[in-house]
């Protein structure tokens, strides 16, 4: 069998691989246990300029790792990856900050990437690259004289040409697509977004199977969903029922429901807009005052981006309003942390909650509301309010599907979910975890890796 290599912006360290790792990590590790190589970013900003690979084996898989320097991260990772892709991929054109260095940075860091990676290989590897930091690594490997098969997967959502436009010199972005054999998306609408730039801006004719005949070969665009391994994570919460901090959260609630929100502090994560339908349910639907807990973990993140500043200073101001509107001397109502909080005890925490509230503007999956319905109990489950521009919406129906943008159609939605009868939870809940153990993270490398095989 040919060995896999995963290249990914940042490469788990091994002993992340227990409960603290993502489902991408799980899935991925599985996939290259017999021996396979995990290349990318060690997280680590070198003194000087760009460091050696250091390499570390850990249960068959060889790690192998480079450190970016300061230069290269302000305009690689800070700037055009997180300041122009990352809104542009998102629909936020009015937060791109683009600028012209960065995208060389970018090129270059990948070329830098390329150039490390191709000592690397070897002739029958499949080679599988991950994320919008990434874009154009395949082409430079291509320039280098790699033969490999060569994936792509996009882990955030695509945009409709006529915002793809708008993006300084996308022409030469989408070209770099071009020099991979398969790339991959979360959902078909994203994919078919992707083939319509293809047609429309590059002149190239799409296949209705998503594949491309470009100038160097053929590419072929697929929808594969990442998944989380679903069996492991609700051991995870079966088990976290029972931890101190469960405990310890269930206590504090006094018997009042629990409404939890789980994501990064980004802007792509609607929290604004959260916040605001939590204080229209208190406001429009008195009867549930006191009644309820919001609990909304929002994990700092990217905290260099001016962006991702702005968004913290305005949910601090909305979550003082809220509480001070509305508590009670024995009643916080919104309960706010910008700590993240471990796998472990989320887990537990979503088996604890009566609505998971996930309800980005975009989002390219959402692995949050797989989890909350991972970690769900059969004979008593939460309801899942979220949004229709997820990834996770295309598959997860039965969910209460909401427009991120309006805080009253999410205040009806937590209204129905903390009214809505036993049978009508458990046969919801029932249908949405039939899903999400079906198209796990296993299923996703799988699938992934067979197309690249192909
Ligand atoms: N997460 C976590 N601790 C936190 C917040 C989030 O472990 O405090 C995890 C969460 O369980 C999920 C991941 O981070 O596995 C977030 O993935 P998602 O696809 O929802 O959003 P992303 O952050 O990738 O945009």
């Amino acid at each position: 069998m040919a060995r896999i290599v995963i290249v990914s912006n940042r490469v788990p360290s091994p002993n992340e691989r227990g409960p603290r790792a993502g489902g991408l990590a799980v899935g991925l590790a599985d996939a290259l246990k017999d021996g396979g190589l995990w290349f990318g970013w060690s997280g680590e900003i070198a003194k000087t300029s760009r460091s050696e690979v250091k390499r570390v084996e850990a249960d068959g898989i060889t790690y192998a790792t480079i450190d970016l320097c300061q230069e290269d991260y302000d305009r690689f990772y800070v700037g055009f990856a997180n300041s122009t892709l990352w809104p542009l991929l998102h629909f936020r054109l009015g937060l791109i900050d683009f600028k012209r260095e960065d995208l060389e940075g970018y090129i270059e860091v990948n070329r830098t990437y390329a150039a490390a990676l191709a000592l690397e290989l070897r002739p029958d590897d499949l080679v599988w690259i991950h994320d919008y930091h990434l874009i154009p690594l395949g082409q430079e490997l291509r320039k280098l004289g790699v033969k490999n098969r060569l994936g792509f997967f996009l882990h955030i959502p695509f945009v409709p040409a006529s915002l793809f436009t708008a993006l300084p010199q996308g022409n030469q972005l989408l070209r770099a697509f071009c020099a991979y054999d398969v790339v991959g998306f979360q959902t078909d609408e994203h994919r078919r977004d992707f083939l319509d730039c293809i047609e429309q801006i590059l002149g190239l004719k799409a296949e209705s199977d998503g594949q491309v005949e470009t100038s160097t070969g053929r590419m072929q665009a697929i929808a594969n969903p990442i998944g989380i391994d679903a069996r492991g994570f609700a051991a995870l919460a079966t088990k976290a029922e029972r931890s101190p901090e469960t405990q310890r959260l269930k206590a504090s609630l006094v018997g009042r429901a629990l409404v939890i929100g789980v994501d990064r502090l980004d802007y792509s994560k609607g929290l604004p807009n959260r916040f605001d339908a939590f204080g229209r349910l208190l406001n429009s639907f008195p009867e549930h005052r006191q009644k309820v807990s919001y609990l909304q973990i929002a994990a700092r993140s990217r905290e260099d981006v001016s962006e991702y500043q702005a968004i913290r200073r305005e949910l601090d101001r909305k979550a003082g309003n809220i509480n001070g509107r509305f508590a009670e001397f024995d009643w916080v109502p919104l309960r706010y942390m910008t700590r993240a909080v471990g796998r472990n005890t989320l887990a537990g925490f979503y088996r604890a909650a009566r609505i998971g509230l996930v309800t980005p503007l975009r989002d390219g999956m959402n692995l949050v509301a797989k989890e909350f319905i991972a970690a769900q109990d059969d004979n008593d489950p939460g309801v899942l309010v979220l949004s229709r521009f997820a990834g996770a919406a295309e598959d997860l129906s039965e969910a209460l599907i909401v427009n991120p943008f309006d805080p009253d159609e999410i205040a009806e939605a937590m209204h129905q979910a903390l009214i809505m009868p036993l049978d009508e939870r458990k046969d919801r809940m029932a249908r949405l975890r039939g899903r999400v153990f079906t198209v796990t993270a296993e299923a996703y490398c799988r699938e992934f890796l067979k197309a690249l095989a192909a």
